[in-house]
């Protein structure tokens, strides 16, 4: 079970990797984690990219590759793994497949969680912080009983500038501009399977199962 997990902020992509590493007992592998691991290791790709990173510099993609590759070669990966994160653009996809091929291996699904853009902005724009206490809401899915007003504290609630319309309106855009090309490159390759993000959590994971009972023998 080889795959590799898609989705905008806000699409419950997290939440969604959780219960598919729980339920297939798979390996969860986000770049941030596997970078930290090498760096905690010392191996000599580790440490290459904690010396860009240190620099703040991006780690260049054959340092990344390197990582990957490492990674996927362990143990715990021999039954499958869930990527998130990586790749982020096709010249990494394509380094991937090249990688995967020398394992003997190939990628199952590519599964993109699909939420529309207005949705996403509502999820990402909703939350609302507790000033004197720093309790979160959420204007939908976590409302205060009155509006403004911190539950807990009676504190005044307020929105970070992360979370403002502008910048999340931004962020998202970014985001599907880096995408898209990789979604491209993966529906050519026959790889990308789209799940509706837009339903109760619990129907989203039945989907994901339903389509990942069929690797199963
Ligand atoms: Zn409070």
């Amino acid at each position: 079970m080889n795959l590799v997990l898609m989705g905008l902020p806000g699409a419950g992509k997290g939440t969604q990797a959780e219960k598919i590493v729980e339920k297939y007992k798979i390996p969860h592998i986000s770049t941030g984690d596997m970078f930290r691991a090498a760096i905690k290791e010392g191996t000599e790709l580790g440490l290459q990219a904690k010396s860009y990173m240190d620099r703040g510099d991006l780690v260049p993609d054959e340092v990344t590759i390197g990582i990957v590759r490492e990674r996927l070669s362990k143990d715990d990966c021999q039954n499958g793994f869930l990527l998130d994160g990586f790749p982020r653009t096709v010249a990494q996809a394509e380094a991937l497949e090249t990688l995967l091929q020398q394992l003997n291996r190939s990628i199952d699904y590519v599964i993109n969680i699909e939420v529309d853009k207005s949705i996403l902005m509502e999820r990402l724009t909703g939350r609302r912080i507790c000033k004197e206490c720093g309790a979160t809401y959420h204007l939908v899915f976590n409302p205060p009983a009155q509006a403004g007003i911190c539950d807990k504290c009676g504190g005044e609630l307020y929105q970070r500038a992360d979370d403002n319309e502008a910048t999340v309106a931004n962020r998202l855009e970014v985001n599907m501009k880096q995408a898209q090309p990789l979604l491209d490159f993966y529906a050519a390759k026959g790889y990308l399977r789209n799940i509706n993000g837009q339903q109760h959590i619990d129907q989203v994971f039945a989907d994901i199962c339903e389509l990942l009972g069929g690797l199963q023998s």
